[in-house]
C-alpha cells in the first residue's frame, strides 16, 4: 500500500491500554493484542490509531509507537484506574471525546474495530452518530464467563444485552477460535457474520534461546525440573489447579535434584490480584511446596522469552480461557503446554502433539500429564518442536495482521452508512 494513500483505521480498546506495561493492573492478552495487531497493521500500511481510556494521570495522552501507529488516550471519567466492570457509565464520554478528536484532528474513521464489550459499546454507538463500520473481537464472552463463576457482577445483564445485539449489527465479528465462534453461535444469536481470526504471537521473539542458556540466566541449575505459568493471578486462570498438581507430581516428589513452581505475574498487594496471589501463596505453604514455589512478579517483556525457554512445561489450568496467549508464547519457545481442555486452547494446543490437554479444575489429570512429559525428555522434546512449528504456520502476528488487513480492506469497498432510526 502506497504511503500517501494510506487508509487509517481506530483500533478501540476501552479498558485495555495497548501502551502500558503488560502483567500491569489487569493488563494482559487484550493489551498485547491491540498493540501487536496495530503495529502489524501499520506494516502493512495501514494509518492506525488505538484508541484507550486515560487510566493513570501520570501517563502522556498520545505515544507515537511508529510513524503509523499510536495510542490515544481520551478522558473518560476520573484519569485513574477503574476496575474494567465499573466503566460502562463513562462510555458515553469517551464516544463524545473520539468524536471531538475526530473533528479537532480533520479525520473520519469509516472502519473501527472494537475489542471487549465495552468497546463494543462505544462501536455500535459511533455508527448511530457518523458512516463507518464495526469489526469486533469479545476477547472473552460473558455468556461463557458467567456459567464459571458463582457471584454475577451487577453489570452483567447489560455486558450480556450488548454482546449479543453487537454479534447481530457489526459488520463483522472476528472469533479468535473456532470454539469461540461455537459459543457465539450456541449463547447468544444465531445472526451476524463471524470469521475465525486467531491471536497471535512474535515468533522472531520467542523460540530463539536454548534450555540450558535460559536456566544459566535465571540461576536454575541445568538438570531442574521446572514448571512455569505465566499470566494475571484471577481465579479464572486456575492457578490453584497448578500448584496442587505440582504438590500431586510424583516426578517432582521423587526427584533428587531441584525443582521449580515458578509463577509468574504481576499483582497489587490489597487489590483483587494480590488476593489471589496471596491465596495462591497459602495453599503453597498448606501443602508444603513453598520451598519450590516461586512468585517472581510481573515479568518483563525482555525476560519473557527466558522463562519460556528455562521450562520443561507451561501450565495453563484455566477454567475458561477465550483464546490464551501464554500457550502460544510457550510453544513458540519449544516448550509443551499442558493446559485446561477449554475454549481456545483446544485450538491451540494439539493434544499428544504439541502437550496436552486436562479437564479444567482436575489435579489428579494435570499432575499424571506434568509427569508423562518430565518422564521423557526426548518426548518433550519432539512436543516442543511440533508446537513452534504449529505456531510458525498458523499464529505468527504477520499471518493474523494480513489476515485483518484483507477484511478491513474487504469491508471498506463496501458504503457504510449510520444505523438507522436514530440521530
Ligand atoms: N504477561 C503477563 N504477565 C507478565 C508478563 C506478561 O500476563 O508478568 C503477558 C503474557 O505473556 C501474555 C498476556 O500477558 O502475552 C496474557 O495473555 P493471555 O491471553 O494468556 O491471558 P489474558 O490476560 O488475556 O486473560
Amino acid at each position: 500500500m502506497a504511503q500517501q494513500d494510506a487508509p487509517s483505521i481506530a483500533l478501540i480498546s476501552v479498558h485495555g491500554d495497548p501502551a502500558i506495561e503488560i502483567g500491569k493492573e489487569e493488563a494482559g492478552g487484550q493489551n498485547v493484542y491491540v498493540y501487536e495487531v496495530g503495529m502489524a497493521l501499520a506494516q502493512l500500511g495501514w494509518q492506525v490509531d488505538m484508541f484507550t481510556r486515560y487510566a493513570d494521570a501520570r501517563d502522556e495522552p498520545v505515544v507515537e509507537h511508529d510513524r503509523n501507529c499510536r495510542t490515544i488516550r481520551l478522558v473518560a471519567g476520573p484519569k485513574e484506574f477503574v476496575p474494567r466492570d465499573e466503566i460502562f457509565d463513562y462510555l458515553p464520554e469517551f464516544v463524545e471525546r473520539l468524536q471531538q478528536f475526530q473533528q479537532e484532528n480533520g479525520r473520519q474513521y469509516r472502519l473501527v474495530h472494537t475489542n471487549y464489550w465495552l468497546s463494543a459499546w462505544v462501536g455500535m454507538e459511533l455508527k448511530r452518530r457518523q458512516a463507518c463500520q464495526q469489526v469486533h473481537t469479545y476477547h472473552s464472552l460473558g455468556a461463557v464467563k458467567y456459567q464459571n463463576v458463582s457471584d454475577r457482577p451487577p453489570i452483567a445483564d447489560t455486558r450480556l444485552q450488548v454482546e449479543k445485539e453487537c454479534l447481530e449489527t457489526a459488520e463483522r465479528i472476528v472469533a479468535t477460535s473456532p470454539q469461540e465462534k461455537e459459543h457465539m453461535r450456541s449463547l447468544l444469536s444465531e445472526k451476524g457474520q463471524i470469521d475465525i481470526i486467531p491471536c497471535g504471537t512474535d515468533i522472531h521473539r520467542f523460540g530463539h534461546m536454548n534450555r540450558n542458556e535460559a536456566r544459566k540466566q535465571l540461576n536454575i541449575a541445568p538438570d531442574a525440573k521446572v514448571l512455569f505459568y505465566v499470566g494475571r493471578f484471577d481465579p479464572r486462570k486456575g492457578i490453584e489447579t497448578m500448584v496442587r498438581a505440582a504438590s500431586r507430581s510424583q516426578i517432582l516428589q521423587e526427584f533428587d535434584g531441584d525443582v521449580h513452581v515458578i509463577v509468574g505475574g504481576g499483582y497489587r498487594p490489597g487489590k483483587s490480584d494480590g488476593n489471589e496471589r496471596d491465596r495462591i501463596c497459602g495453599i503453597a505453604t498448606e501443602l508444603g511446596i513453598d520451598g519450590i514455589t516461586s512468585f517472581p512478579g510481573r515479568i518483563a517483556d525482555e525476560d519473557l522469552p527466558t522463562y519460556y525457554a528455562a521450562a520443561d512445561v507451561c501450565v495453563q489450568p484455566s477454567h475458561y480461557e477465550p483464546f490464551g496467549l501464554v500457550a502460544i508464547e510457550a510453544m513458540a519457545s519449544g516448550t509443551p503446554v499442558v493446559a485446561s481442555n477449554v475454549g481456545g486452547l483446544q485450538f491451540t494446543v494439539v493434544s499428544e502433539e504439541t502437550g496436552l490437554l486436562c479437564p479444567p479444575r482436575d489435579e489428579v489429570a494435570f499432575a499424571q500429564a506434568i509427569d508423562r512429559i518430565l518422564a521423557d525428555k526426548s518426548w518433550r522434546d519432539r512436543l516442543g518442536e511440533n508446537a513452534r512449528h504449529r505456531v510458525e504456520s498458523m499464529f505468527s502476528w504477520e499471518g493474523v495482521a494480513k489476515q485483518l488487513s484483507d477484511l478491513y480492506a474487504q469491508l471498506l469497498e463496501m458504503p457504510a452508512t449510520t444505523t438507522p432510526g436514530t440521530q
